[in-house]
């Protein structure tokens, strides 16, 4: 024991240790109040042993956290003995998931144990066998929170990528789809999300399915690079540079020496570009759908920026008509089926409707019906979870490793069953568009609107579905202010993580071969063949005397 103080008031002793230890120590015991969600460190308490002991638990708690996270220690698989599946949620702070979650029970008596963090906070191992330990480091109330745990399902409300600085997780996306978790929106679907002009190639499928008239989609021309933007048709145009959000390197030109100008930038951005003519809008309009409830708003700029989404803009629910009805359906179903969408578009001064882009699980969620949009995320995950983790339990007691999800889709006119299952096999990305199934999708930080009802709003067609629409022209919520970043976004980032550097160490302190997951039949045999040889030389020694 006196060993044991010595060594833990040794400064370089407890530099030493894997970060995380010394904190999960020093942090005071969290509250208990017994929400049915239960929280890992909670669930970890509940574990510990009585006092005296708990102490030690801790450390070795730790210890086996930290090995469990390097792949050095062997694991359970997740969904044996638990009575709980562990959830990931990717996204902000602000939506507390937990609570969305809050007395959720799924395949019969087990709960959701909602893990949340953002992309820039997490980090993963993933194993072939199917298992994935993921570790978080989230800042909750200044206090530091270091988690490992198996995810067996990931709810996705965050962009996987833009070429900003510091938001490429693309790593992770692949991490998890190679141990197979399940995800709303699919994984798949994520990953072809990663460049925009990927995503309207989609969108092109569709336009030349269904013709310009039921799907109106904008005139886009698309630069790998800078050297053959030479010259315009007509301008204003709006040029896109690379895959970005909320409005980032979207610029309209007015002319073609503003042409060449951003030209030249593109040339240093060393990524692609997209060119479209610039609409003189009304509104720009957002059908979303999240499974099969769909909801569509009006965004007019009140501030005067030609992107709606950029300073303050007012925010309208209108009705859904067959016309949003059929963009949203087509487009849910591209690469294998969208769980959660929403299609963006301009309505010109010309009366004419301009579908500009398809988002995807990542969306924002606007209006005053935000919290029943959560609710339908909530419900959709439950039901997505049972199917999926029910089907895996019965298959195996390890996750499968090829997960193909399997999207709840909408049959197109003329689709048959079979090309329906052809449809939903995993998606070759950038494959001819199919019709398919549904998504999720995930809006931009807005600017705060401002009130009152524009006169000039036309109202949409025909109502359609009524989903709780409220008169046309109605001003039902601002729109939400930006996300707030965590002040210490910017300096963490730029940081090395610092649980992967020890977790890498220990795994480099290893070979290979003494991982679990590699240690193969191969070594067994060379344990029997040595076996015997020894056995050889010992009878050998016996009789040669
Ligand atoms: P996201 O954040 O959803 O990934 P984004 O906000 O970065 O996308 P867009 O939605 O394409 O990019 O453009 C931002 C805003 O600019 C739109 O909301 C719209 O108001 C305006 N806009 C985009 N394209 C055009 C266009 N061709 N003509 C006129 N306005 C446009």
């Amino acid at each position: 024991m006196n060993f044991l103080r010595r060594r833990l008031s040794d400064s370089s002793f407890i530099a030493n240790l894997p970060n995380g230890y010394m904190t999960d120590l020093q942090r005071p015991e969290p509250q208990q109040p017994p929400p049915p969600v239960a929280s890992p460190a909670q669930e970890r308490k509940q574990a510990a042993p009585p006092t005296g002991t708990s102490f030690f638990s801790s450390i070795s708690n730790a210890v086996k956290q930290t090995a469990a996270s390097a792949g050095l220690v062997e694991q359970t698989p997740a969904t044996t003995s638990k009575k709980f599946k562990v959830l990931l949620v990717i996204d902000d702070p602000q939506t507390e998931w937990a609570k969305v979650l809050r007395g959720r029970k799924i395949l019969g008596d087990y709960d959701i144990k909602v893990e949340q963090a953002e992309f820039f906070e997490l980090n993963l191992v993933s194993h072939a066998d199917g298992t994935c330990n993921v570790d978080m480091h989230v800042i909750r109330n200044g206090t530091k929170v270091v988690r490992s745990f198996k995810p067996d399902f990931v709810l996705i409300r965050q962009h996987a990528f833009s070429m900003a600085e510091n938001e490429d997780f693309r790593n992770l996306i692949i991490g998890l789809q190679y141990a197979g978790v399940p995800s709303i929106n699919s994984l798949e679907s994520i990953y072809n999300f990663c460049d925009k002009p990927w995503v309207f190639s989609q969108l092109i499928n569709i336009y030349k399915h269904l013709g310009p008239e039921k799907f109106p989609l904008i005139e886009q021309t698309f630069y790998p690079n800078h050297k053959e933007m030479i010259i315009m048709p007509t301008f204003p145009v709006v040029v896109k540079i690379g895959h970005a959000h909320s409005g980032m390197g979207k610029v309209k030109v007015d002319n073609h020496y503003d042409f060449q100008d951003i030209a030249s930038v593109v040339a240093l951005t060393q990524t692609y570009t997209t060119t479209e003519p610039y609409i003189d809008s009304k509104y720009d309009i957002r059908i979303q759908k999240i499974g099969n409830n769909y909801k569509a708003y009006m965004r007019t700029s009140i501030s005067g920026n030609w992107k709606t989404n950029t300073g303050s803009a007012m925010l309208e629910q209108v009705a859904m008509t067959d016309r949003y009805k059929l963009w949203t359906d087509a487009c849910s179903q591209m690469f294998g089926g969208l769980d959660i969408c929403a299609v963006k578009a301009l309505h010109g001064k010309d009366g004419k409707d301009y579908i500009t882009e398809v988002i995807g699980s990542s969306m924002q969620l606007i209006g005053e019906h935000q919290a029943e949009d959560r609710q339908l995320i909530a419900d959709m995950v439950v039901a997505k979870m049972n199917q999926v983790l029910s089907r895996t339990a019965n298959a195996s007691p390890q996750r499968s490793i090829s997960t193909q999800q399997p999207q709840s889709g909408l049959l197109q006119d003329g689709q048959t069953e079979s090309s329906k299952t052809q449809a939903q096999r995993p998606a070759p990305q950038g494959g001819p568009w199919q019709p398919q199934s549904q998504e999720v999708v995930q809006e931009q930080a807005q600017g705060p609107s401002a009130e009152g009802v524009n006169p000039q709003l036309a109202p949409p067609p025909t109502s359609q579905q009524g989903q709780g629409v409220p008169p046309t022209g109605q001003i039902l919520q601002q729109q939400p202010p930006p996300r707030p970043q965590p002040p210490v976004i910017s300096q963490q980032r730029t940081l090395p993580h610092p649980q992967l550097n020890k977790s890498q160490s220990l795994t480099n302190a290893f070979s290979f071969s003494e991982s679990p997951f590699f240690r193969s039949s191969v070594n067994e045999d060379e344990a029997k063949a040595e076996t015997i040889r020894s056995l050889r030389k010992s009878f050998a020694s016996l009789f040669s005397d």
